[in-house]
């Protein structure tokens, strides 16, 4: 990963290159919860995500699954991408259960939700909730 480290500060992604964390059950195939894992080895990933990441890898982007899936299910799914052709970098497993997500960090942090199509991203005018300047 090329990263601009500057003394004393933590260092940054090149220019251009996104660090994309991207959810597995529900947004690049079926919602599998982790009391059912034997799904996590049948599911079929979502044809549109797989071109989607594949591409965004190819075009230099950090590609890091971030799921909900304990520890223990860990080479499980790391098998299920390698099997499907999913380009990555890392799985981060446990990210807190349950969804309303609200990330607070010292670095930008954009959010996109998942509803069904995925695709390039586009522009769009939302309302977010921050902290007050
Ligand atoms: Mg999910």
């Amino acid at each position: 990963m090329e990263l601009d480290y500057i003394e004393h500060i933590s260092p940054i992604l090149k220019d251009g290159v996104k660090n994309y964390l991207i959810d597995i059950d529900g947004t690049i195939t079926d919602d599998v919860p982790n009391e059912e894992p034997e799904r996590m080895v049948t599911c079929e990933p979502y044809p549109d995500a797989l071109e989607t990441v594949n591409r965004w890898y190819d075009d230099g982007h950090q590609i890091c699954f971030f799921t909900s899936r304990t520890e223990n299910l860990k080479q499980i799914t790391i098998d299920w991408l390698d099997k499907h052709g999913f380009k990555y970098h890392s799985v981060l497993c446990g990210k807190p259960r349950g969804g309303n997500y609200h990330w607070i960090d010292n670095h930008l942090v954009k959010a996109t939700r998942y509803k069904g199509k995925f695709t390039d991203m586009i522009e769009k005018q939302v309302t977010i909730e921050v902290f007050e300047d």
